[in-house]
């Protein structure tokens, strides 16, 4: 008889390609995805069970006892598992660091799991109701409350009723208890204890779903294990889709993982699932604190909650009964994590589905060429929403030739004129300048002098309201030159910022209200927020910001979308800069004439006769990207070829280059037939905060030869002495070349 396993095979959060052998001592049974502590060097660290197994390459004597099990069962299902097993070797990533870092971070430093006590939720009274159309409610908090809980277009009972961190993100306030309990007792919220076991029903929508909408509906077969794209062009309700969607599936008693980009810029997004389903949604972001986090993912581990809503991590949530899984904006780059565990979201979603036998949705009005190739060649299901509820097109975009006009502070008298019309009738006008800042460079007109960074390949931009020049890439600040150090003369500002487009937008409409949108105007909490609800209730005119501008808002009274420079994204080098300008114009034009009918878009460029510009048309994205599918294939690129990037990093810039030969030599002694290793070459910024970069290109029509190959040679570079400070990185499918 087979000895019983008495040892475990434990992953650890540490950069290591390996698991670690413990023994388990009598009183403890363990299985697989269960999380325990283990002494570790001098100290102990928690670790999660991965397999079991009856004899270790350890000496007996040498092996070490697990100390605890904090839980008597696994926190990890063992699909799961098997999915962070499965991302771990597809990205090339160490195990236990891609396990531990799908726990929330109370549970990775040993907290225990937390109990969950029903919480209360809030509902507005008609009371209420009638405090915040009265006006009654006059502070900004009461009003932001009373407006989070009202439920547009419908009767006040049928309020949703929120917890008090629902409230809170849907706010961007910090609510404490008494407060809400002092708004009850002013007769404008009830407080109600909802019984876990039956959660209150789903409110009703407010649509009537068009034919087309149905049928995206109708087209969610559950279980087949093929990805179903949703593309619809912008405003189409394809949100509205996504509910109906999700009811059906709660029905059957199964759960659903909403994957969105960015909750932060999306708040009418997250509180419109919240007021859907009231009380079964957690909502899983970077803005909880830790307890917040643990309780929201336990609460979905449970299956109390039935809906997560959340950010690219929330992938990893244990679901019991996971059913559908709908990864909205599927084109957005949030997906990707840049740093450590470089995993995509949407496409380990869509693992995930397969693995538990859920379906997988992708929605966008701009999908990635990649997943396009997929349903087009039939690989994934494809549901088109071609016509907006409304009936109103997505507008058609006009040029405006910089040649002819020449923009004055990013402003041609076209753009101008057409805002001046916009305004007149009462519209609201959008300016989308994907650059923060107010100019972007300090530069000398006489020697040519830049102002750069010292420990970056960049140079220092220049922000309103600060007296230092600052690096957008390693934060680096100094006081601003006031005369160029190489020849004496006075510096000019050029180049043009978020920032400085608002102060001239500002002296031509000195009486118009102004809005700015950007990270730097974002920065303090609740800010972001009380923008987005200032535009909503037509508090600004005009609006200046980056691409934050052209995410899924939904506002209705914008006529006017004007896009100040594009040429820079539509005519870069990168892989994917082409793409995601392209992206970016059609999102921000799909904000343009909703609801208010007709809208303009206008797009300065000095290209104006080029086929990408000729070509754009937000009413049908696939004819528009297929000239750009065509180049990929040309190029054997994505989708019609694999891509990974191995990049080097130390502190100097001769052993950089050196280990990344080393790496390049191991690579094409791995590599078989149809792989093309490519460089070393210096990467486009070679140095950043001191630290000098060279990378490595992957290129295969086969995914095969790739993996082989860096598994092999990730073993060859492993033996190899690493100066100190060395790093070695994997991205597999980036989404930059940069
Ligand atoms: P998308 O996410 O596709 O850009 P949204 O889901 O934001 O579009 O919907 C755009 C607008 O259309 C919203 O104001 C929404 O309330 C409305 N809408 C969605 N479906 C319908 C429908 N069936 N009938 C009427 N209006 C609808
Ligand atoms: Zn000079
Ligand atoms: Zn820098």
């Amino acid at each position: 008889m087979p000895a019983a396993p008495r040892i475990a095979c434990i992953a650890l959060d540490r950069p290591l390609d390996r698991l670690f052998d413990y023994s388990i001592p009598e009183d403890l049974t363990l299985a697989p995805g269960q999380r325990v502590r283990v002494p570790f060097g001098r100290g102990s660290t928690i670790g999660v069970v991965v397999e079991l197994a009856s004899t270790s390459e350890v000496a007996p004597g040498r092996l070490r006892a697990i100390q605890e099990a904090p839980e008597a069962e696994p926190i990890l299902g063992p699909r799961l598992l098997e999915l962070l097993q499965f991302g771990a070797r597809y990205y090339h990533h160490p195990l236990g660091e891609a396990l531990l870092g799908a726990l929330p971070p109370a549970l990775r430093h040993g907290d225990p799991l937390p109990a969950l006590t029903p919480e209360t939720l809030w509902r507005m009274t008609p009371a209420g109701s009638q405090a915040l159309a009265d006006g009654d409610a006059r502070g900004r908090r009461q009003q932001a409350v009373l407006r989070a809980l009202a439920h547009p277009g419908s009767t006040p009972h049928d309020s949703p009723a929120l917890d008090r961190a629902t409230l809170a993100a849907a706010t961007g306030l910090q609510l404490a208890p008494r407060e809400l309990r002092a708004f009850a007792e002013r007769g404008w919220l009830e407080a109600i204890t909802p019984d876990p076991k039956q959660p209150p029903p789903p409110n009703t929508s407010d649509h009537t779903l068009t034919a087309e909408q149905r049928a995206a509906v109708d087209a969610l077969t559950p279980d087949t294990g093929v990805p179903l794209l949703l593309e619809g062009v912008t405003g189409s309700g394809k949100t509205e889709v996504y509910l109906q969607m999700a009811e059906r599936v709660l029905a059957r008693g199964r759960q659903v993982l909403f994957l969105i980009p960015e909750i932060a810029l999306t708040p009418q997004l997250s509180a419109r699932i919240q007021q859907r389903f009231p009380g079964q949604v957690a909502l899983l972001h970077s803005g909880l604190s830790e307890g917040e986090r643990l309780r929201a993912w336990e609460s979905a581990r449970q299956g109390q909650r039935r809906i997560v809503v959340g950010t690219r991590s929330a992938l990893f949530t244990p679901l019991p009964d996971l059913g559908l899984i709908i990864v909205d904006e599927e084109h957005d780059s949030a997906f990707k994590q840049q740093d450590g565990f470089r995993y995509n979201a949407r496409d380990l979603a869509i693992k995930r589905g397969q693995l538990e036998q859920a379906a997988v949705v992708l929605g966008s009005a701009t999908p990635t060429l990649e997943t396009l190739h997929a349903a087009t060649t039939g690989r994934y299901a494809h549901a088109r929403l071609a016509t907006r509820p409304d009936g109103s097109q997505p507008p058609a975009v006009e040029a405006i030739d910089t040649r002819v006009h020449t923009p004055d502070e990013g402003l041609t008298a076209p753009l101008l004129d057409a805002m001046q019309q916009t305004l007149a009738a009462g519209h609201q006008c959008f300016l989308l300048l994907n650059r923060r800042g107010f100019a972007r460079v300090l530069a000398c007109d006489a020697c040519g002098w830049v102002a750069e960074c010292p420990d970056c390949d960049a140079r220092l931009t220049i922000h309103a309201h600060n007296p230092r020049a600052v690096c957008h890439l390693c934060g680096h600040q100094e006081p601003r030159p006031q005369r160029c150090p190489q020849c004496g003369e006075a510096l000019a500002q050029r180049g043009l910022g978020t920032q400085r487009l608002e102060q001239a937008l500002a002296r031509h409409y000195p009486t118009t209200p102004l809005i700015r949108l950007d990270r730097d105007s974002i920065r303090h909490k609740g800010a972001l927020e009380e923008a987005l609800d200032r535009i909503r209730q037509l508090d600004a005119a005009i609006v200046v910001g980056t691409q934050m501008l052209a995410k899924g808002h939904d506002f209705p009274q914008v006529g006017l979308v004007g896009v100040i420079d594009v040429d820079q994204g539509l005519f870069s080098v990168d892989l994917r800069a082409t793409e995601t300008t392209l992206q970016l114009i059609v999102q921000a034009a799909g904000r343009a004439g909703r609801g208010s009918g007709g809208g303009r878009v206008l797009l300065q460029t000095g290209h104006p006769d080029h086929p990408l510009i000729r070509g754009l048309n937000a009413a049908n994205y696939p004819a528009m990207v297929a000239p750009l599918l065509e180049e990929r294939a040309a190029a054997e690129m994505p989708p019609h070829g694999h891509l990974a990037l191995v990049r080097v990093e130390a502190g100097d810039a001769e052993t950089t280059r050196r280990h990344a030969e080393r790496v390049a030599t191991h690579l094409r002694n791995a590599a078989a037939e149809g792989l093309r290793v490519l460089g070393p070459a210096p990467a486009p910024r070679h140095r950043v905060n001191r630290r000098f970069r060279e990378q490595i290109l992957l290129q295969s029509t086969q995914r095969g030869p790739l993996h082989r190959a860096l598994t092999r040679a990730r073993h060859a570079w492993q033996t190899d002495d690493l100066p100190r400070g060395t790093r070695i990185a994997i991205d597999i499918d980036p989404v930059s070349l940069a």
